[in-house]
């Protein structure tokens, strides 16, 4: 139907970012073909060692799903993602699709090994979540493709992970968010994984802050300088939500915190996160 219809038509998935666009007119589609008509596009499947979610999976099916569970920091990111509404009508796809600079699921998938797999006219095709988001609400998708299932795998024995987002309300998008994923092998960390959302175009991986954790005993001095790599990776805007520099230090700040729980958490421990809200 996309092929048919050209150009200006658009999929309509939980409508959590479309429909508020198109009420503000900053979209104005010919048409929408809607997803929520074809079946067997939503689950949460476990298959050798890698947890599939269809394209239209909303946020609060992930957010109540056990399989989801055993990796905590997607709970962390579905249970956090604005108010009770929007999770039960936005989806992982359509989030992913939007590509917003601000979006929840790009920053905590990015930490893990994440394939977005899409299906065209031509076929399917499989991409790395990093390949995929090209820029600012700018994907590879083509416009008669679609998000078909996003597939990650299983962190390792010893994996931990925490999302931290700072918000100022339910809501709204968070000022700053801190996405950790840490492979632990008793207090050394033999991996590290970091994203920064909200304080830039795309997630922000500080490629000097995970360096900074990777190989090392955790202490006071190595999260700092995880913190300091962080603020400096990160590359915000000033806007309503505070000022470019208010959100560099908050963002180091969100790192730390989320370094704390990934450590518990791989160590075992059941910690529950949420938010910080202002
Ligand atoms: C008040 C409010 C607060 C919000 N706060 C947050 C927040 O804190 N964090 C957060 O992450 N998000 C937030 N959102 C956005 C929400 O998470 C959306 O669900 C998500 O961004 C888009 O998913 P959707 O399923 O609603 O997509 P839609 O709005 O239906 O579609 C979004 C775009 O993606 C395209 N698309 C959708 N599905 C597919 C697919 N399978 N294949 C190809 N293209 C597709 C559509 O054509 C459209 O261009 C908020 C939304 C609202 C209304």
């Amino acid at each position: 139907m996309l092929s048919q219809l050209g150009d200006e038509a658009k999929v309509l998935a939980g409508g959590q970012s479309l429909i508020p666009l198109m009420k503000l007119r900053f979209a104005n589609p010919s048409h929408l073909v809607d997803l929520n008509f074809i079946s067997g596009t939503s689950y949460i499947k476990e298959e050798n060692n890698a947890l599939r979610f269809g394209a239209l999976t909303r946020h609060a099916e992930i957010e109540a799903s056990p399989i989801a569970a055993k990796i905590p920091i997607l709970h962390d990111c579905a249970a956090g993602i604005a108010d009770v509404q929007v999770r039960n009508r936005g989806t992982i796809g359509g989030s992913l699709a939007e590509a917003d600079p601000s979006g929840d699921w790009a920053t905590v998938l990015i930490t893990l090994p994440t394939e977005v797999r899409c299906l065209g006219r031509t076929g399917e095709r499989s991409l790395p979540l990093s390949d995929f988001i090209k820029d600012a609400y700018t994907t590879t998708l083509a416009h008669d493709e679609l998000v078909r299932e996003v597939v990650l795998k299983v962190p390792p024995k010893g994996g931990g992970g925490a999302y931290l987002a700072f918000k100022r309300s339910a809501p709204v998008y968070p000022t700053a968010s801190a996405a950790v994923q840490l492979t632990m092998e008793g207090d050394i960390c033999k991996d590290a994984a970091i994203a920064l959302g909200c304080v830039g175009l795309t997630a922000i991986r500080p490629k000097e802050a995970e360096a900074a954790l990777r190989g090392q005993r955790i202490t006071d001095k190595t999260k700092s300088a995880a913190m300091e790599a962080a603020r400096i990776a990160a590359d915000p805007q000033t806007d309503m939500r505070g000022s470019a520099d208010y959100k560099r230090t908050l963002a180091a700040a969100l790192v730390k915190r989320a370094i704390d729980i990934a450590i518990r958490r791989a160590a075992g421990q059941q910690v529950e996160v949420s938010h910080i809200y202002a």
